[in-house]
């Protein structure tokens, strides 16, 4: 009975189960076993940065350089299980893994010497709390290891404006202005920035997100993020 409990413990701390599939990990794998890291819906948008459907989503709401995201998003697809995991199962080490995963891409394609500075999305900080970390800033640090370029928490959320998801995405942008802004220790002047979150759905976020940086000196402002729908 106690080595049962002692075991559903150490399960609870290390699971020891693919994330998608469920079967047993071996020592050498984590979060997901080979054959599901293998059939990722892996994008090509690291190929083509400054010409995809992603910076057609963005133009006209910011002047942000290149867009890229990892996987790509479908409903039900293993993506959206992924980005459920990092939500609502309580899995930092699993966007960190993923953005290790993907640095790694983005370096073999040239990507290593792109940029001064990685910024995460913030979280709200009643939200960041509630899950106790911040999927986009974890999924940012294993950018950073990859790619060695370091993570900076430069922006700020601040109050939720109210009835945000009643308003058209225009006025929804100008709410956004004001919720997020520089963090008073940041330096982002005249830095190259990648700026990373979990998923683009509108592109509204993560464009208020860029015009902050941009508006307050940052040199240019990329976009990538762990899945975008097409
Ligand atoms: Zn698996």
């Amino acid at each position: 009975m106690r080595l049962f409990f002692v075991k559903d413990f150490l399960d609870l701390v290390f699971p020891r189960n693919c994330l998608l599939c469920g079967r047993s990990l071996y020592d050498h794998e984590n979060n997901l076993c080979t054959i599901c890291k293998g059939t990722l819906p892996i994008t090509s948008y690291h190929l083509r940065p400054i010409d995809n459907d992603l910076c057609d989503k963005v133009k006209g709401l910011s002047t942000v350089g290149m867009v890229m995201a990892y996987l790509k998003f479908t409903k039900g697809g293993n993506s959206q299980k992924l980005l459920h995991q990092l939500k609502y199962r309580n899995k930092p080490q699993l966007a960190k893994e993923l953005g290790s995963m993907y640095g790694k891409i983005l370096s073999d394609t040239g990507f290593d010497k792109s940029w001064d500075m990685i910024v995460p999305v913030p979280l709200h900080p009643l939200k960041q709390s509630r899950r106790g970390y911040n999927q986009s800033e974890q999924f940012g640090l294993g950018l950073s290891q990859s790619l060695s370029v370091k993570l900076e928490n430069a922006l700020i959320r601040g109050k939720f404006t109210e009835t945000q998801t009643q308003k058209s995405r225009l006025q929804r942008m100008d709410n956004m202005d004001e919720v997020f802004q520089i963090s008073p220790y940041a330096s982002i002047s005249d830095k190259s920035i990648l700026l990373v979150d979990d998923v683009m759905t509108t592109g509204a976020t993560l464009c208020a997100c860029a015009n902050v940086l941009l508006a307050n000196g940052a040199k240019n402002v990329d976009l990538v993020t762990i899945a975008a729908g097409g």
